[in-house]
Parts: structure tokens; C-alpha cells; sequence
């Protein structure tokens, strides 16, 4: 069929909006017309080249929408079931057996290649016939997706799709990082570095595990406020005051326990890994290519036996995890529907500048205008 879809053509460029070809659905996998997709920091990263990508390829994998028709082999979904697209895992691997589809693997292949899907070819081409690789198995910068059922995760029909695409990563990065990585004492102290979706996400989840004091650091006042309701106790602006210091002031001698830095920003992630207390741990859930070449952290680590962990995805089982979130969203304790801004297609670009800017804290392109929640 023919779709409507923003093509990366070339690193560092504007995302193109063009015609494509999407291919039927073949064994274990769905069509989806796709209300909304959130933006987020990955296909950022990506687009303007922090890390290398197969071209051309759609982005987006954020995506939520309705199943429009279902594959070979597919039982456990139907047409017009309302889903929330997660990332793509092999769902056969040690990993994702034991729990961690984010450790797949087969991970980097499935998602951030921009190769094709799990079985080798592609969905998406060029009107020439060119194969246009995919992003997280979906793609979903685009007004239809097909992905295989391992990325979807159904919905309650009465839930706003526009909303729940970033269920099935930012949300599920910050909030899993807390509730199924790091799972705080209660009575623990952390900190979150940086609060955008993901971090007032992770904020939400420090909130809802009873941690004592949940701390939310930013360079803006704007999402600092946001924090404070999605349950920060303090908030310390660190370029207007020396963010080890206010720590220390707000922890005392319990000190901190734990620090979530959503930031990739070197200078930050150090004095956030210095401020960590005896024992303390340290979830790293973003990076970019200057955390890789400028943060050798080794000291701190060995000195104190602190310890970093990777965490992809919130070490979520998405199926489990969503559901939860939702529930979440619903007693008011996630109030994701107050950080989104939506966006037309065509906005894609100006979407993608808002949030580097951080003037948007979670843009969404809703594909679909006649959508009514
Ligand atoms: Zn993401
Ligand atoms: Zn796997």
C-alpha cells in the first residue's frame, strides 16, 4: 500500500515526508494505521548523526494506533484492537526467555540498524523499488506501521492513543529504570539528572516506590516545576547552584542511594556519580558520543565500590509494564497527558527542533486528525 511517512535521506538533514510503499503484514506480523508517535531522544541522536544508521530509513518508535490487519500465524491480535508499539526484541534468545527483551541480543540489529526486519527483508521502499530500512521493528514516523507482534502491546480502547505511543519507550525507560531495575528501599534517596519525559517519568516511578526525599535536577525552572508534580520532593537547578552541595544539604548523612541520569551530559553525570553515597548506584539510560569519549569514571567506582548500570528500556517486559503505567495514568499519579504537545505531520521538523530546544518536553505527530479520544 501506499503511506504517508518522514524519510531520513541523509544524516544531519530535515526528515523528508513522502509517499513510501509498506508491504502486507507477513507471518507474525500487523498492520497498524497509526494515530501518534512520539519523538524521542533516539530518533534525534540518529537523525542528526550521533550515531551511524543505515540510509534511507523511517524512524519513530513511539507509535500507537489500530490494527488495521493481522498477518499469518497471528492469533493474540485482531483488527481494531488499540496498541501501543514497543521496541523490537527476538523473543527467543537467553534474555528475552529470562525476562529482558531490552538485553536482546539481537537488539541493535532489530532497532537501531536501519537494516531490515528480523527476517531479513524489508517493509518499506522508495516508488523505485529502493528498500527503506526500518527503525525498533516499526517505523512509526509514518501513517501506517507494520511491526511483529513481539513490539505491541494492546491498550484499553478508551485510553487517548495520542498519548500512549511513548508508553512504549520513554515512559517505560524512566519509570521501568526505578520500578523494575534499581526498585529503591523505601525510605531511599535518589536523584534524577535531567527531566524530560523520561526523567519526570522516573520521577513518577521514585515517587510511587516511597522513596524519602526524590530529587529533580534541570537547567530549567519550567520542567523543574513539571517535576514537582509528578512527586519530586526537591528540585536544585544546577547551573544556578552547585548541585553537590544541595544535594548534600537535602540527604545529610543518609546520603544519596541512588542516581538516574537521563542526560548523557558528561560534567552532569560525574558530579551526580561524586554526590552517590557509599554503596550507591548509578543508572545511566542515555548517552550520547560525548559521554562516550569524555566520562572515565573509574575512580569513583573502585574507590567507593559504587556501582553504574546500563539500563535498556527500564528493564521492561513492555506487556507487563504498560499496563501498569496505564494504571498509573489513570489514579492521577503519571499525569502524562500535561508534558505532551501534538504536532501535525508536516511539523515534523519544527517537532524535532522544539524538543532539542527543550521548549516541547514530549512532542507527538498525530498521523491520524479524525482520531477522537
Ligand atoms: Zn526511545
Ligand atoms: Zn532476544
Amino acid at each position: 500500500m501506499q503511506i504517508k511517512a518522514a524519510v531520513l535521506n541523509e544524516q544531519t538533514k530535515d526528515l523528508d515526508l513522502e509517499n513510501v510503499v509498506l508491504d502486507d503484514p507477513k507471518s507474525n506480523e500487523v498492520l497498524i494505521k497509526t494515530v501518534a508517535s512520539g519523538i524521542c531522544h533516539s530518533d534525534i541522536e540518529f537523525q542528526d548523526g550521533g550515531f551511524p544508521i543505515q540510509l534511507p530509513v523511517i524512524l519513530g518508535h513511539e507509535g500507537a494506533g489500530i490494527v488495521e490487519k493481522v498477518g499469518p500465524n497471528v492469533t493474540a491480535f485482531k483488527k481494531g484492537d488499540h496498541v501501543a508499539v514497543g521496541f523490537a526484541s527476538d523473543g527467543t534468545c537467553k534474555f528475552c526467555r529470562s525476562g529482558l527483551p531490552g538485553s536482546c541480543v539481537n537488539f541493535n540489529k532489530l532497532n537501531t540498524s536501519g537494516g531490515a526486519m528480523g527476517d531479513g527483508t524489508y517493509r518499506l521502499h522508495k516508488q523505485d523499488g529502493q528498500d527503506i530500512g526500518n527503525f525498533f521493528g516499526q517505523s512509526s514516523f509514518g501513517d501506517h506501521i507494520v511491526a511483529n507482534v513481539n513490539n505491541l502491546v494492546k491498550v484499553p480502547d478508551d485510553l487517548d492513543l495520542r498519548i500512549a505511543g511513548p508508553l512504549g519507550c520513554g515512559y517505560m525507560t524512566g519509570a521501568g529504570t526505578v520500578l523494575n531495575s534499581l526498585k529503591p528501599e523505601v525510605g531511599s534517596n535518589l536523584a534524577v539528572l535531567g527531566t524530560g519525559s523520561v526523567g519526570l517519568s522516573a520521577v513518577m516511578g521514585a515517587a510511587v516506590s516511597n522513596c524519602k526525599h526524590v530529587i529533580a535536577i534541570d537547567k530549567n525552572d519550567m520542567r523543574l516545576e513539571m517535576a514537582k508534580e509528578f512527586g519530586a520532593t526537591e528540585t536544585i537547578n544546577n547551573t544556578k547552584e552547585n548541585m553537590i552541595e544541595e544535594i548534600q544539604k537535602i540527604v545529610g548523612s543518609e546520603g544519596l542511594n541512588y542516581v538516574i541520569d537521563t542526560t548523557g551530559e558528561p560534567d552532569v553525570m560525574k558530579a551526580g556519580l561524586t554526590a552517590l553515597t557509599i554503596k550507591g548506584q548509578f543508572a545511566v539510560v542515555a548517552m550520547g558520543t560525548k559521554t562516550i569519549k569524555e566520562l572515565s569514571p573509574m575512580i569513583d567506582i573502585l574507590s567507593f565500590s559504587k556501582s553504574i548500570t546500563g539500563v535498556i528500556e527500564g528493564d521492561s517486559v513492555p506487556q507487563e509494564f504498560i499496563p501498569e503505567m496505564i494504571d498509573l495514568y489513570r489514579s492521577g499519579k503519571f499525569p502524562i497527558d500535561k508534558i505532551v504537545k501534538f504536532y501535525k505531520p508536516e511539523e515534523i521538523n519544527q517537532a524535532i527542533k522544539d524538543s532539542v530546544a527543550g521548549t516541547t518536553i514530549k512532542p507527538i505527530i498525530v498521523f491520524d486528525d479524525q482520531y477522537q479520544a
